[in-house]
């Protein structure tokens, strides 16, 4: 056919994920418009998930908390769903004022199928039925970020704070999309949030391993199920600023078949210039707790734990000291999230005498510091250059743990931002100049 290019044409699909700060306003949202309808123009199919506009989610749960201190958890997951229906309409509602086809689709409508756990559910199936035919059509396809369907209680649930990004990566796994991009309010994933330490430098390419623990251990750039989700379906992120055109953090898994290209040696050659450290991050959302006077004798930590996990809290860090042998009683400390404390606090105490120990003792006033970085495998000293910047600094440690790619400290919680600059320097990852964070609050 003349006049046709021979070459056979391959249409990428694109997932776009626009955060609740990209989409503030009226004017956020047609720039986030313009943004996708300039990727369609280019070529692409294009697959949207959005967030609810601005502070949105907080104000709703703020209103449900003014009505009732305790709402039901069915409700609150169809008050909370409103916001995203919000910015899905408006949004498609710009690109079709810019002369482009769009479509929104509520969770369910696109086929979010999910557990029934309301607050904090499961994605379990996607069938985006809906979304391919759209996109057969010509259209751009726009999704409620956060939210889903349960098959037999016929519910709408939502995924958890931060669930719009999950949400764009299982549609890039069910669409066998090219990549998941990300939008936010910052250029990328940072060696340290920009907010907190001002050199942070932005990374270009991370593991997805190494961004998992980054995620877990406070950085909030990426939400942590979204993450695990893409290492399990082998989506690759590209994570950007929706305020500019720069290339952003691409986060992979080294053990895939990569679809961004690149031979095998390439791979190998990227490999060898990963950095040893990728990041640190902070987190100053958990308690500590302190089992006084527990018993030197076999069992004894198994009959403790059990009764945190009854809890259902999710257990950090632990530290066991050694024995007094003049007492043969030991304590134990561990760390949980401050919102489960009082929790695990009440339930211990419950069963003091049963379990022997003496007392209790409970902290929030701690900042927990994780180094993170695949290069520790290969690399000595790690440990000895991170305490040993931190005591230079001043900063006491009070607890430690490690896993094979991090190393993690408890700290006062008013240490941990000199703590996070101080070793930030210390393994050479400031940057020349200062970050630039373009707004919102690193959602
Ligand atoms: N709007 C929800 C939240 O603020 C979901 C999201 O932003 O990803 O948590
Ligand atoms: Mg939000």
């Amino acid at each position: 056919m003349p006049g046709f290019p021979t070459l056979e044409c391959h249409v990428s699909l694109i997932v776009q994920k626009f955060g609740g700060s990209s989409v503030s306003d009226a004017e956020g949202i047609r720039r986030v418009a313009k943004r996708i309808v300039e990727t369609r123009k280019a070529g692409n199919d294009v697959v949207v998930a959005v967030s609810a506009m601005g502070d949105t989610t907080d104000e709703l749960l703020d209103l449900a908390h003014e009505v009732t201190p305790i709402p039901a958890p069915r409700e609150l997951d169809m008050l909370l769903t409103a916001g995203e229906r919000i910015s899905m309409a408006l949004l498609a509602m710009a690109i079709k004022s810019m002369g482009h086809d769009a479509r929104s689709f509520t969770g369910s409508q696109a086929g979010m199928i999910t557990d029934a756990q309301h607050g904090s559910a499961r994605i379990v199936d996607v069938t985006p039925v809906r979304l391919r035919e759209a996109l057969d059509e010509g259209a751009i396809v726009i999704v409620a970020g956060f939210q889903g369907f349960n098959r037999d209680t016929k519910d709408i649930t939502t995924l958890g704070r931060g669930g719009s990004d999950t949400t764009a990566v299982a549609l890039a796994a069910a669409l066998d999309a090219d990549i998941c991009e990300i939008y936010t309010d910052v250029d990328g994933v940072f060696t340290s949030d920009p907010r907190v330490v001002p050199l942070a430098r932005k990374i270009d390419r991370i593991t997805s391993e190494e961004m998992l623990e980054l995620a877990a251990n406070g950085a909030k750039v990426l939400y942590i199920r979204a993450v695990e989700y893409a290492r399990r379906h082998n989506v690759t992120l590209h994570v950007r600023s929706s305020f500019n055109n720069n290339e952003g953090t691409i986060v992979y898994n080294p053990d895939a078949p990569i679809r961004l290209g690149g031979s095998a040696a390439e791979r190998e050659e990227n490999a060898v210039e990963d950095p040893m450290i990728a990041g640190v991050a902070a987190d100053l959302s958990e308690a500590k707790i302190t089992v006084v006077g527990v018993p030197d004798i076999p069992g004894k930590a198994a009959q403790i734990f059990k009764i945190v996990a009854k809890t259902n809290a999710n257990v950090d860090m632990i530290v066991q000291n050694v024995s007094s042998a003049a007492t043969g009683r030991t304590d134990i400390s561990f760390t949980v999230p401050m919102n489960d404390g009082h929790r695990v606090m009440q339930a211990l105490e419950a069963e003091k005498d049963d379990a022997g120990f003496q007392s209790l003792q409970y902290d929030d006033q701690i900042g927990k510091l994780a180094l993170v970085g695949a290069g520790m495998r290969t690399n000595s000293g790690v440990s000895a250059k991170l305490f040993g910047s931190l005591s230079d600094a001043g900063i006491n440690i009070e607890m430690i743990s490690t896993s094979e790619i991090r190393i993690s400290v408890v700290t006062r919680a008013d240490s941990v931002t000199d703590a996070l600059r101080v070793v930030h320097t210390a393994f050479g990852l400031d940057a020349e100049d200062e970050a630039i964070v373009h707004a919102g609050t690193g959602r």
